[in-house]
């Protein structure tokens, strides 16, 4: 899953990102407003995290005009502001959760979570043949035996589980699991998948992604 953070303080900036890194997400980040609004709208994020005072363009603003091209991706608001009328307004501009500063990354880390549940179809288990994959725990089992995969290789796995029963394209994998910083090349995908199929072969949950030639790759419903 891919997020973009527009923050401008860099100390909170790089805290969330590399937070969210560990959790095997795609980060980008956008240091003021109008910036953050433009990749908003190039790119195609799963969630986006908006501070609320920001250089160039309010977090409200960034918020409000996201929203018209982009009524369903989860935005958080970061906010030092916690009157009633403030968290209101909030709401109102399309934020579909905030969160108060100063906050523990694990409390935005499960607001993250709830947001994605609720954007996507799913509960916090993604299951396929005798794969299962349980987002809170940052655990993979195969046939209920523990498969140990890297950062890419689980969130690989993450999007194509979400994704099951649709033929997901290189570009669509791309734009989902890698950052910005990605230089492209959609071999790597091929690579990838590969490290994953060997380490899902290895614990008996065989032919589980399966290759749509010219196209990309897609877990079928079973
Ligand atoms: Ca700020």
């Amino acid at each position: 899953m891919r997020v973009l953070i527009i923050e401008d303080e860099p100390g909170i900036a790089n805290f969330l990102k590399e937070g969210l890194e560990e959790e095997c997400f795609a980060v980008d980040v956008a240091n003021n407003g109008r910036e953050g609004l433009s990749m908003a709208l190039s790119n195609d994020y799963d969630l986006l995290v908006v501070d609320w005072l920001l250089p160039g363009l309010s977090g409200v603003e960034v918020c409000r005009q996201f929203r018209k091209e982009c009524p369903q991706v989860p935005v958080i608001f970061l906010t030092a502001k916690d009157t009633l009328d403030d968290v209101i307004f909030g709401l109102e501009s399309g934020a579909s959760d905030y969160i108060k500063k100063p906050f523990a990354f694990e409390g935005l880390l499960a607001r993250i979570r709830v947001q994605l549940r609720t954007s996507f179809s799913g509960n916090p288990l993604l299951q396929a043949g005798g794969v299962e994959m349980n987002l809170a725990a940052h655990r993979v089992t195969c046939n209920g035996k523990d498969v140990l995969l890297t950062p890419k290789e689980f969130a690989l796995l993450e999007y194509l589980l979400r994704n099951r029963g649709i033929v997901c394209t290189r570009s669509r994998i791309i734009e989902h699991v890698w950052d910005i910083h990605f230089d492209a090349d959609t071999s790597v995908i091929d690579v990838y998948v590969n490290f994953l199929r060997k380490k899902l072969d290895v614990s008996g949950c065989t032919d589980l992604i399966e290759t749509v030639r010219g196209v990309g790759y897609v877990i079928r419903e079973k």
